[in-house]
Formats: C-alpha cells, sequence, structure tokens
C-alpha cells in the first residue's frame, strides 16, 4: 500500500556506495506458496500509467498490511489536503530536498507506520497517495530486495508473487526489466559520475520506465564488454529517464 515517493526521484550516489540492486535468490516453484501476480506486460502497462498519471494501483494485498510495518518513510505533498487534515501534525516532518510543504511521516520502533492502528489503516479512504501507488510486485518484477533487514516480510512476501506470461510480448518484456536492472547494476561506472539509484525502489521503478531500450539494444541476458557501447546505453538511459519524468510532470 505505500511507496516511498520521494525516493522515486533520482537520487544518486556514486557507484562505490551502490548497493541498491540487492538480487534474490529465487527459489523453485516447489519451495514457496504462489501469488498470482497477473499478465507481466498488463502490469507492467499499468504500473508505467499509475506513474504517468499519478494515480493509485489495484494491488491484489489481500488482508497483507506488511508495507505499513516496514519502517518506510510515508510522503505526503501539499496538496493532498485531506489526508493532511487526517494525520496529527506532530508525525509529520519537512521533507529534505523537496519544496516547502511536502512532508514525511515516519514509522514507530517496530517500524509501524502510527496510522496504522488495530492492523489496519485508520485513515483508509484518505491514506496518502505514497499508499496508494506502493506495489511490492515491482520488486518481484525487478529480481531484488524491497531492502535490509527492515524490509525482510517485504523481501519474504515477494518471492510468492508469481506473474503469467501468455505471450511473448510477456517474457520479453519481463527479460527488458530485469536486464535493465542488470544493466545499471554493472555498469554504473558508464553513467554521469558513476551515479546510479539510491534505493530498491528507485532501481526497479528505473527499469520499469527505460526497460524498452533493452527490448533492442542487448540480446537476451547478453552482458557487454565495450565501454563505448555501454557509455551510449547508459546515456539513453539517462534521456529515457528524463523524458519519462517530464511526461510525469506534464500530467
Ligand atoms: S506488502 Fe505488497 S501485498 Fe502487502 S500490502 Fe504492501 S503492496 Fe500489498
Ligand atoms: S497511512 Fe495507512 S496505508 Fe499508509 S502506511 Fe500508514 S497505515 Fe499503511
Amino acid at each position: 500500500m505505500i511507496f516511498n515517493s520521494l525516493y522515486e526521484r533520482m537520487y544518486s550516489v556514486p557507484s562505490s556506495q551502490h548497493s541498491a540492486c540487492t538480487k534474490y535468490r529465487e527459489k523453485s516453484v516447489k519451495e514457496i506458496q504462489q501469488l498470482p501476480a497477473g499478465s507481466f506486460s498488463e502490469w507492467l502497462k499499468e504500473t508505467r500509467r499509475a506513474q504517468l498519471e499519478d494515480v493509485g494501483v489495484d494491488v491484489p494485498c489481500g488482508s497483507c498490511n506488511l508495507c505499513c510495518r516496514s519502517s518506510y518513510f510515508i510522503h505526503i505533498k501539499p496538496d493532498e489536503i485531506d489526508v493532511l487534515s487526517r494525520i496529527p501534525e506532530d508525525l509529520l516532518f519537512p521533507a529534505p530536498g523537496l519544496p516547502e510543504g511536502n512532508v514525511l511521516m515516519g514509522y514507530n520502533r517496530h517500524g509501524c507506520c502510527p496510522m496504522l492502528i488495530n492492523n489496519k489503516c485508520s485513515i483508509y479512504d484518505y491514506r496518502p497517495l505514497t499508499c496508494r501507488i506502493y506495489d511490492c510486485r515491482i520488486f518481484s518484477a525487478a529480481g531484488i530486495l524491497a531492502g535490509g533487514t527492515e524490509k525482510r516480510m517485504i523481501n519474504r512476501h515477494c518471492q510468492h508473487w508469481q506473474f503469467d506470461y501468455p505471450e511473448t510480448k510477456d517474457r520479453d518484456e519481463f527479460q527488458a526489466v530485469r536486464d535493465a536492472v542488470k544493466f545499471v547494476n554493472e555498469h554504473a561506472d558508464c553513467f554521469p559520475d558513476g551515479k546510479v539509484p539510491q534505493t530498491p525502489s528507485q532501481c526497479a521503478m528505473l527499469a520499469i520506465k527505460v526497460y524498452d531500450i533493452f527490448m533492442h539494444a542487448l540480446k537476451r541476458g547478453e552482458s557487454v564488454s565495450d565501454g563505448d557501447f555501454n557509455r551510449a546505453i547508459a546515456l539513453r538511459v539517462m534521456e529515457t529517464y528524463k523524458q519519462f519524468e517530464k511526461a510525469i510532470e506534464h500530467g
């Protein structure tokens, strides 16, 4: 339900500090109980649309509320008046690096959102957009962990999602998302100043936004050692990402 959209911005750190995209060990189908995640291409299209239109996504969460209990800071924008009016002011603090009025809500010592009461969101109908657009399937799609020990419950949960691949396109797009993550992980040095996404959410979302490049640029799973080629791909990744962000700004 939640998503730290603050970190969706292209925050960057030097590649030497980069540890955002830790791969998880994919268990065999026999080891885990599956949760249907839907067709991959449909999911990808909806995820991109939700980003572009700044709207919520329909995640088949069932009774799960792990993301409300996983030490996320929740970003709330200044125009979320209804949301802000329902959260006690002392739970909010200015969001670092964002214009005045943007705030964050923290979590308690157990990693729980303070608006989670009796295991339910006490402001569900008025929950922040950050919560409405959070979808942990993004980590399964990207093949990375949601985070370290504070996100361990989500990491475990994500291993249960099972996408469908009814058409070749589903498989190709899935592979392109994985290739995008792999490229960013392996070629951080090809990006300006060696800067790449800082968090798993950023890393996965970058792949969702630029996957199309990897439908054509590389052969499946190929890792290219040609530095010039990789720098050219990195440049295209940056350009495509910026275009996507511009499209979000212009609604
Ligand atoms: S962790 Fe995933 S399945 Fe659970 S509530 Fe959050 S988005 Fe839904
Ligand atoms: S506001 Fe509600 S949905 Fe969002 S993290 Fe808190 S309890 Fe969960």
